[in-house]
């Protein structure tokens, strides 16, 4: 017997804020999708795992991916419906026996709840996990109430969904060819053919992560867990200093900003990440970036500097270490940095392995005082907090 895991990561996420799809931001150092992946990836009952992703998240999928064994990741289409039936399409060569569907915003999905949705498919063709309805259902079309529901009978439904896999590819098409297109769930898709669906009880800790809130509610308590065992608590500084020269842009955080004039130096001259990777070497007593990355080296010339961060932060990693926040202030008269903040911490929070929440970038001017204030450079500080064991 075999069973696939179709993963459906399709979606833009955007209603969780920021400029990173909900799937891939950062929740315990690691992706949601990663940790999504990872429960179906490491489940002895699963053959293979198939993912959907949006189009032109090729580079995020890659990284949400780190040592896990899953198949290539095919493109989904514009509804979740869409997206699942390519999901089907692409695992239909391997001729699975079942299949299970599930929503890569549900990072919590254990062990134990997969193997229940694979031993049910013995009985039935559909199974679906659910919660039965605790709160008591309002019916307020225009915000007035107008009926109490009666609740009796009703789940919520999660994932992942359980089906035969003829059946529910089968479903999937005929939707498809009938052109319905935005059911939510694949046990709507399956109810059109009148296939039976079994509910069964799903679990508390398996809920979705829609919100920002969602997603930092969970960061923090998997990084609780984490920093718990990480009691050497360390602070670092980084500073640094880059004059203005001829140019279009400045790179500030990995973001390319339009500015007259660019920044002097032997890298992308990326002021604000040199600051911040001095920060990481200073919290952890290892010298600076000038110490690993000597500028008399032709290698650095016009480097990016997420080459430099990614060493400070490898080395955190190699001594069982955690970055657990950083905070960044750029001095400049010129570009404006404010709109680029959002992007930069997109950057950041996977180079550092941290959410975005735990990131701070602010900007300010030097009111025209001194060198920066008359425009000749940029100057960033940072701080970084690193735990030890
Ligand atoms: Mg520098």
């Amino acid at each position: 017997m075999t069973v696939a895991a179709v993963i459906v990561a399709g979606g833009s996420g955007l209603r969780a804020g920021g400029e990173t799809p909900k799937q891939y931001q950062t929740i315990g150092g690691r992706p949601v999708l990663w940790w999504t992946l990872k429960a179906f990836a490491e489940h002895p009952g699963i053959a293979r795992v198939q993912t959907v992703i949006g189009e032109g998240h090729e580079a995020m999928f890659a990284a949400a991916t780190e040592g896990l064994t899953v198949e290539p990741a095919v493109t989904g289409g514009a509804t979740r419906q869409d997206s699942c039936r390519a999901g089907l399409e692409a695992v239909a060569r391997h001729q699975p026996e079942k299949v299970l569907i599930h929503d890569a915003a549900r990072p919590f999905a254990s062990r134990d709840l997969i193997s229940h949705v694979i031993a049910w498919l013995d009985r039935h063709r559909a199974v679906v996990p659910g919660l039965p309805v605790a709160e008591t259902l309002k019916l307020a079309p225009g915000g007035i109430v107008t009926a109490t529901v009666d609740r009796s009978g009703l789940w919520t439904a999660q994932t992942p969904q359980g089906f035969g896999f003829e059946a529910i590819l089968t479903a999937h098409r005929a939707a498809h060819a009938a052109g319905v297109t935005n059911l939510t769930d694949d046990a709507a898709v399956a109810e059109r053919l009148g296939i039976e669906i079994a509910m069964i009880p799903g679990r508390v800790e398996n809920r979705k992560l829609t919100t920002a809130e969602d997603i930092e509610t969970a960061d923090r308590a998997m990084m609780a867990a984490r920093l718990d065992h990480l009691p050497d608590i360390r602070v670092g500084q980084g500073i640094d200093v880059h004059p203005f020269a001829e140019g279009n842009g400045v790179t500030l955080c990995g973001v390319s900003i339009p500015h007259d004039r660019s920044l002097a130096g032997h890298s992308d001259a990326d002021v604000a990440m040199h600051a911040l990777t001095d920060a990481i070497f200073g919290a952890i007593g290892d010298g600076d970036i000038g110490v690993h990355f000597p500028p008399t080296d032709r290698r650095w010339k016009g480097a990016a500097s997420a080459i430099f961060l990614a060493k400070a932060v490898e080395l955190v990693h190699r001594r069982s270490g955690l970055i657990a926040n950083a905070d960044l202030t750029i001095l400049a008269e010129a570009p404006r940095i404010a709109p680029h903040i959002a992007a930069m911490k997109a950057v950041l929070a996977p180079l550092l392995g941290i959410a975005a929440e735990r990131i701070a970038i602010k900007a300010t001017t030097a009111e025209k005082l001194g060198a920066i204030g008359r425009g000749e450079g940029i100057v960033a500080f940072a701080t970084a907090m690193v735990r030890l064991p």
